[in-house]
């Protein structure tokens, strides 16, 4: 028994066999042609064009993806038809007398390095994507129509080096439950996929290629990222019993689903979730929430080679303000760089992307960009309860400076007798720490905030969120971190303004006590974890507040953990995987 640890993409236990799915290589013709022979060679690129753009229309219509996933796949549509990459390949094909497979092997080669020298994960998702068409225009022309030659049985695990969004939705129409790729990361496109479509994948696994034999029988645990290679009988029993007792508690979670959720004490505390897609608006709908608390809008960018216009973003932001009427949609406006999705072209690369133009900032300094959304927004706010949020805040005047750019945009829409509500309210994500330390102030001129735990983690501890290395530097329940939280709710409940906690930390079963032991009243939580949260919140009881008044900035870090560990733990046990 062998076990290694990589990246979960999605949460889930599937226990099955593993498969090496080594991706036929397509034979890339060297060699010059002769003159005569170009125009055959160029109906071969046409009509591979073709067949590789049927094969994703046939993808799009079969797949069952929800439309927002489904552009992923779109978007590798338009790389086809990109106008710019053909004219490169004929041109190449026409005066260096290549064989298509080359020029197009060559064209796509250059783009995938010019993103890949950016050193910036948007960019490394963007040559993803490149490559995956590359590869599938490339078996076209070598004749290979299907990546997937080999039949995978559903009790299966493929084992992959790297994969591709094309291939992820491939594995989950031939009923494949999970699978092991040696490379990724967890907001690559295909990993987004892999969410979106119920797999449960784990990334980044060293020698994965050599720990990994066919056939060996495997444990994937995607709730720890643990891979457990041909399991002892004891571990393979108790991994067996974990998988049904987990069926088994989403049957009964379900039944939450009309009960409120109020402390065994009495204590209301709103429940709402966290979307990335609007198409998690199906989910979400069954889940009985109090409404959405972050709409992390960048995603409407995914997939894409340009950020959508403002009907575009007005379809978006209607549709789901009318869908959870009367109940109230939190958008936040684009909180571009860092680690997020950039549009290019706009940004330039950062020595700090963390420390840089991101959220509020990238916004303020592209006021095209930010007039596109607030319009759309603005618009959307007359069909439902919409409410803006700006992300990457640091203090009052940071604040103002966006409210007054909605003030504009709102006079402008007055003008033209463009319907909106003049009542939106507007608020502040608490995600930096000069913004909970200045947080009394803020509260003056915000109508709500909700805490980003997030980025405040890794702001307050200088510990990147992404970064393994410094991962246990990354202390969520650090007393700084909630010296900071508690400093918030002190200044939203002095200015009588809503408070809620949309970062990590609210989904997170052993944190919800903590929160609410602190004084949160609002945890906007992933939809996966919507009713484990609410039985966490039905559990807390009077004790669970006298065990956590005590806690302050001088709170040793040893006792915060005593605290969460041991006496809170009975609060969420049962819930933590
Ligand atoms: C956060 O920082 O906690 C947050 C919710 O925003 P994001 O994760 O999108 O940066
Ligand atoms: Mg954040």
């Amino acid at each position: 028994m062998q076990k290694i640890y990589g990246t979960s993409l999605n949460t889930g236990i599937f226990i099955g066999n593993a498969l090496h799915i080594a991706l036929p290589e397509p034979a890339i013709e060297t060699g010059n042609i002769r003159q005569e022979e170009i125009p055959k060679e160029i109906s071969r690129l046409q009509s591979s064009l073709s067949i590789v753009e049927e094969d994703i229309n046939l993808e799009l219509k079969t797949s069952n993806l929800q439309a927002q996933d489904a552009e992923i796949i779109s978007a590798q549509r338009e790389i086809l038809r990109d106008p710019e990459i053909y004219n490169q390949i004929e041109t190449a094909i026409r005066n260096k007398l290549q064989y298509a497979t080359q020029a197009v092997s060559e064209c796509f080669a250059n783009i995938i390095k010019h993103f890949e020298t950016m050193k910036i994960e948007t960019f490394a998702v963007r040559a993803a994507d490149y490559r995956d068409v590359a590869m599938r225009l490339l078996n076209a022309l070598s004749g290979v129509r299907n990546t997937l030659k080999i039949k995978i049985e559903p009790n299966q695990i493929p084992v992959f080096i790297e994969i591709v969004p094309s291939l992820v939705s491939k594995l989950a129409q031939e009923g494949i439950k999970a699978y092991l790729v040696a490379k990724g990361s967890y907001n690559s496109h295909s990993s987004i996929l892999c969410r979106a479509l119920g797999l449960v994948a784990i990334a980044n696994i060293p020698d994965l290629n050599v720990a990994v034999k066919n056939n060996d029988l495997l444990i994937v645990d995607g709730y720890t990222g643990l891979l457990i290679v041909n399991p002892d009988d004891q571990t393979l029993e108790y991994y067996r019993k974990k998988a049904e007792a987990e069926r088994h508690r989403q049957e009964k979670l379900k039944q939450l689903k009309i009960t409120d959720s109020i402390t065994a004490n009495g204590i209301n505390i709103e429940l709402f979730t966290n979307i990335g897609v609007p198409e998690e608006l199906e989910v979400i709908k069954n889940l009985s929430c109090a409404g959405i608390g972050l709409f992390r809008t960048e995603f409407l960018y995914l997939g894409r080679q340009n950020l959508p216009d403002e009907e575009e973003q007005f379809a978006v932001y209607k549709e789901l303000a009318e869908k959870m009427k009367p109940l109230p949609v939190t958008i936040r406006t684009f909180d571009l760089g860092g680690d997020k999705l950039s549009p290019l072209g706009y940004e330039t690369p950062e020595e700090n992307p963390y420390l840089g133009n991101r959220g509020i900032r990238f916004s303020l300094s592209q006021p095209d960009i930010f007039y596109t959304q607030v319009r759309a927004i603005l618009r959307a706010s007359a069909f439902g309860k919409v409410q803006i949020m700006f992300p990457m805040i640091i203090d009052t005047q940071d604040f103002i400076e966006a409210k007054k750019f909605v003030q504009n945009c709102q006079r402008e829409l007055s003008q033209h007798s463009i319907s909106f509500d003049p009542e939106i309210a507007l608020g502040a994500m608490i995600e930096i720490p000069s913004a909970a330390l200045c947080s009394e102030e803020l509260a003056k001129e915000c109508d709500f905030f909700s805490i980003g735990t997030n980025d405040l983690v890794q702001y307050t501890l200088a510990a990147d969120r992404n970064n393994e290395m410094v991962a246990k530097y990354y202390i969520q329940h650090h007393p700084a971190v909630l010296c900071l939280i508690k400093k918030t709710i002190i200044s939203a409940e002095k200015y009588h303004i809503p408070l809620s906690v949309c970062g990590e930390m609210a989904s997170n079963y052993k944190y919800i006590p903590l929160l609410i032991g602190l004084g949160i009243r609002e945890l906007s939580v992933n939809p996966g974890s919507f009713f484990s949260a609410k039985a966490i919140v039905q559990k807390c009881d009077a004790k669970l507040f006298k065990a956590t008044e005590e806690i302050n900035c001088s709170t040793p870090l040893s006792e915060v953990e005593n605290l969460i560990n041991n006496i809170l733990a009975p609060y969420y046990q049962d819930k933590e995987e």
